[in-house]
Parts: structure tokens; C-alpha cells; sequence
């Protein structure tokens, strides 16, 4: 019997007594280990009728537990879903109906809610608590172990993973087992990872970054991680000496910054820092260097491709790209209206096409219809360009592309510049309707502390640097952008909260 994600992993599995993972400083995990309670696990699935291609949503706590829980749906067959810990009953409400699981995993806080929420459904609600009586670790516990992998082949489904809800509502990305595999696999090579890696994994594990991309590196690598459920600044500089490799979001990157601890001696046994899922600032890219004498190497992927991109491990990680296309991925810039593929150096719709590029949208085929050329390239909806060098750089998303009195404005090339200006903290540059000029370019700031930073100043500022038609008409001055747990800005509030800033 083969299963295909499964059998990768096993195939680059090292000794049973190593160890997988650490799980703040109170838990440890060895491969022996995973194997026998993943099998436990996967076993209790069953005994709940789970079939092949069943969902099992799974809401919980970053815990080891959870972990193995994922593992057990591959081992079982089913399809892994996992939802976002900060949703609410509303939420879930939308994500059981969309996605229609059989079993529903969460944390005993939660399980009588739910089960009133999807009462009629037939799903059953379990939990996962290691030491309440009942609860779906608790059964494995008692199941015997003679558990064999359920058949999965390449193109099986393993996961469905919402995507963050950045521009509106999550679609459901559907994930094959080769998906993961093969970019797992990709990874591991272009990353140099081995089994003597210790990886701080300081990501929820409900995003395809914490889950796909530094989990299945690790099992993939046969390596360890250091397993946080937070992420604590203070704590992750006090972790990095007995650790090889990072992976984190940008604002990760930010906040270590702050730390008094963080320098060459506390980063010295770390070979590889690694940043995705939002873009790194040229500029915090070289204050780390600065500070610790690594270069981070900044990387591109999304819940619907797994990853594309990479800087390199050897060569110069340039600040501001995202790198290289990954071996086996193709990409191209091409005109948004379908018009071809533009010249090197022209800023176009980033397309993807590769073993590492999903299915479609869970339930949507229309919309996944629209979002495959016809020769199968899948369209980001994230505009970029390829620079003489072969790196790419990410422009912005094409729905933040604002077109003001017929000139197209990249966000991201204003964003850079007042980000750059003293007493500015950070800034999200939107377009608003605008009674003359269509949209109107809109500039949305945070100061930094103890700043009296004026509009007038950000102007005056720019003027030499930006062109008059990309000005701002307006600078609005906020405590703080709105992000979603991954960290990213969610422009669509702005745009929203601003709408008739405009208005006549
Ligand atoms: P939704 O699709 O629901 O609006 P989302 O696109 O934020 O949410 P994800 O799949 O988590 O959901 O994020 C993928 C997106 O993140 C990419 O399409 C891209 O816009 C952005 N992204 C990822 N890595 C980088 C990077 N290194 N630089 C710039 N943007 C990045
Ligand atoms: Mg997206």
C-alpha cells in the first residue's frame, strides 16, 4: 500500500530516536515517536468512519498534538483542514458549510458551541485535548497499533487550506499529495537543508508558511524543530543559539530588531534566515545584515502554489526580490489582459505553472475556470517583474494597483519611499474613488514614536524622488494599519473606512 506524502516523508526519515521537535521547552517529540502516535491517531479517524476524501476540519491551539493530527488525516486518507484559531462561530459557521467535514477536531472551550453550530450537519465534534477523557488523543492512546497507510496516490487531495482573506473572503486551495511532496522536496534541496538542521518554527500551523512550508521542510529534511506556540520576540533571540535556520513573516524580522539581544553572537550558529508571506523591506533587510552579518533570504509562494520563488542559498540574495523561480516552476510576466507575455523589465501579471500549483478553488469552478489560461498557467492576481539579473520583484497585487487620472500607480514604490522618511513608522498607499481623477491616491500612515511628522513634510519630501501625478492628494495619519494573523495589511478595510473620503 502506498501513500503518496506520506511515503516521501518515511522515505528521508532518520533513526526513530531522533528528535522531531521541542515544544516550548516542556514537550519533546522523536521521529519513533510521530510515527507511533500519528499511526494511533490516524487509527481513531477511522474508527470514526472517516473514508477516503472525507474533510476533517481541525481548529486548535499550535500544540504537538495538532501536528501529529495532521498527519494522521494524510496517514488516513482524509483531507487536512485546518482553520485559523482566531475565527469566530460565524466564521466556522461559513467554513463547515463550504467545506462539509465529517469529522470537526477543536479545543474543548469550543466543542459545545460547535456542536449546537453544526447539529444538523452530521459531522461529528471531537476534541483534542491530550489528557481529557474522551477526546480523540485520548482514544488513540487506547487503540493498538496495527495501523496501515491508507492508499493515496499523487493527485489524491491531501488538504484543503483557505487562503488568508487578504482582498475578501478565504477561497478553499485544493492541495494534491504530489503538490506538497514535490515542493517539499524542492525546498529541502534548494535550502540545503539536512537532518542536522534545528529550525525555530514560531508560525501558527493553520497557514500554508507554519504548515506546508516549514513543517514539511523539516519532515522532508528528517531535521527538528524548535516547536513555539507564539510567537515571543525576547524569547526567539534566547532560542536562536541551539538552533541552524529561521523561518518567519516580516513583522517577525521587525520586532527581533527591537530586541537588545539580538547581534553576530547570538545569531552565530544559524546558517540561514528565511522571510515570506508579505514583502520584506529593503530596508529590514539591511538592518539584520547590519546587525547579525546575514543576509535574509526572502522567498514567494501562496496557499493556491505552495512556494515559486526563491532567492538563492549561494549568489547574492537580493534585497526587495523575491529570487529565482524554483526548479520545475515556470513563470512569467504577462499582460493582464491576456495579451502575452511581456518583454523583461515590463510590470505584468505574475502566472505560475508546476507540480507545485493546486488544483482549483474547493466548490468553485467557475472562479477557478477564470484563474487558469488556457495552457494551464495559474494567475497570481500579484503583479511583478523580471529585472535584467533574472530576479523577480513583486509590484503589488493587481486589486491595489490604483489607476488615477489614466496613470497606473504601484502602491508599493510610494509605500517605500515614505516608509524611508524619519517618522515614519509604516504606510499603506490605496486608491479611493475620486470625482476627477477615477481614484484618487491616498496615503495611509502610522508615525513613528514620538514623531509630529506633518502631511506637508511627507510631500515635501517625496517631491524630488516621485512624480507629481503619483503624489498623494491625501495623508491620513492612524495608530496602526490593519493586518489579519498572518500580518498582512488588509487594504480592502482602507479603501472601505476611506470610501467618500472624496465625496462632494
Ligand atoms: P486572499 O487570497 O484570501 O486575499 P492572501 O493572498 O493574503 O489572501 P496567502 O495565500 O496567504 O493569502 O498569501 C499569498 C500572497 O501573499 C501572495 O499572492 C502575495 O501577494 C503575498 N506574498 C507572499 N510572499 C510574498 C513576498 N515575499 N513578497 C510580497 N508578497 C508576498
Ligand atoms: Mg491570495
Amino acid at each position: 500500500m502506498s501513500n503518496h506524502l506520506f511515503d516521501a516523508f518515511r522515505s528521508r526519515m532518520p533513526a526513530p530516536e531522533r528528535l522531531l521537535l521541542e515544544a516550548d521547552d516542556r514537550r519533546s517529540l522523536t521521529y519513533g515517536d510521530m510515527l507511533a502516535r500519528s499511526a494511533q491517531l490516524a487509527h481513531a479517524l477511522l474508527q470514526l468512519d472517516v473514508e477516503p476524501g472525507d474533510r476533517v476540519a481541525v481548529q486548535v491551539e499550535k500544540s504537538p498534538e495538532a501536528l501529529l493530527l495532521y498527519l494522521a488525516c494524510v496517514r488516513a486518507g482524509a483531507v487536512f483542514l485546518p482553520l485559523n484559531t482566531a475565527y469566530t462561530l460565524t466564521e466556522l459557521g461559513y467554513f463547515f458549510g463550504d467545506a462539509e467535514p465529517r469529522v470537526i477536531v477543536c479545543d474543548p472551550a469550543k466543542a459545545a458551541d460547535i456542536g449546537r453550530l453544526v447539529e444538523t450537519s452530521g459531522a461529528i465534534v471531537v476534541t483534542l485535548d491530550r489528557n481529557g477523557r474522551g477526546s480523540l488523543a485520548d482514544q488513540a492512546s487506547r487503540q493498538s497499533s496495527n495501523f496501515h497507510d491508507v492508499e493515496r496516490g499523487a493527485d489524491d487531495l491531501a488538504a484543503i487550506l483557505y487562503t488568508s482573506g487578504t482582498t475578501g473572503r478565504s477561497k478553499g486551495a485544493m492541495l494534491s499529495h504530489e503538490n506538497l511532496a514535490s515542493n517539499a522536496r524542492v525546498l529541502v534541496d534548494q535550502w540545503r537543508f539536512t537532518s542536522d538542521d534545528v529550525l525555530v518554527h514560531a508560525l501558527p500551523i493553520f497557514h500554508t508558511h507554519g504548515l506546508f512550508v516549514a513543517t514539511n521542510v523539516t519532515l522532508m529534511a528528517g531535521a527538528s524543530m524548535l516547536f513555539e506556540q507564539k510567537f515571543d520576540p525576547a524569547r526567539i533571540v534566547s532560542l536562536l543559539p541551539r538552533a541552524t535556520t529561521l523561518m518567519g513573516v516580516p513583522t517577525f524580522y521587525v520586532r527581533l530588531l527591537q530586541q537588545d539581544g539580538l547581534n553576530h553572537e547570538s545569531t552565530k550558529t544559524i546558517r540561514l534566515f528565511i522571510s515570506g508571506s508579505a514583502p520584506l523591506l529593503a530596508e529590514t533587510h539591511n538592518a539584520w545584515r547590519e546587525r547579525t552579518g546575514h543576509a535574509i533570504l526572502e522567498r514567494y509562494g501562496m496557499t493556491e502554489t505552495n512556494m515559486n520563488t526563491s532567492n538563492p542559498y549561494e549568489g547574492e540574495r537580493r534585497a526587495g526580490t523575491v529570487g529565482f523561480p524554483l526548479p520545475g516552476v515556470s513563470l512569467r510576466i504577462a499582460d493582464p489582459d491576456g495579451g502575452g507575455t511581456l518583454a523583461q523589465g515590463e510590470i505584468g501579471m505574475i502566472e505560475v505553472k508546476g507540480p507545485n500549483v493546486f488544483g482549483g478553488y474547493w466548490r468553485m469552478p467557475e472562479k477557478t475556470r477564470a484563474e487558469f489560461r488556457g495552457d494551464g498557467f495559474f494567475i497570481t492576481g500579484d503583479l511583478g517583474m523580471i529585472d535584467a539579473d533574472g530576479y523577480v520583484h513583486i509590484v503589488g497585487r493587481g486589486k491595489d494597483l490604483i489607476i488615477s487620472g489614466g496613470y497606473n500607480i504601484y502602491p508599493k514604490e510610494l509605500e517605500s519611499e515614505i516608509d524611508a522618511l524619519d517618522g515614519v513608522s509604516e504606510s499603506a498607499v490605496i486608491g479611493v474613488t475620486h470625482p476627477d481623477f477615477g481614484e484618487g491616491v491616498t496615503a495611509v500612515v502610522v508615525r513613528s514614536p514620538a514623531s509630529t511628522i506633518t502631511a506637508a513634510e511627507i510631500l515635501g519630501a517625496i517631491t524630488e524622488r516621485v512624480a507629481k501625478y503619483k503624489h498623494p492628494k491625501r495623508v491620513i495619519f492612524v495608530d496602526e494599519l490593519p493586518r489579519n494573523t498572518m500580518g498582512k495589511v488588509q487594504k480592502n478595510l482602507l479603501r472601505d473606512a476611506y470610501k467618500d473620503l472624496y465625496a462632494s
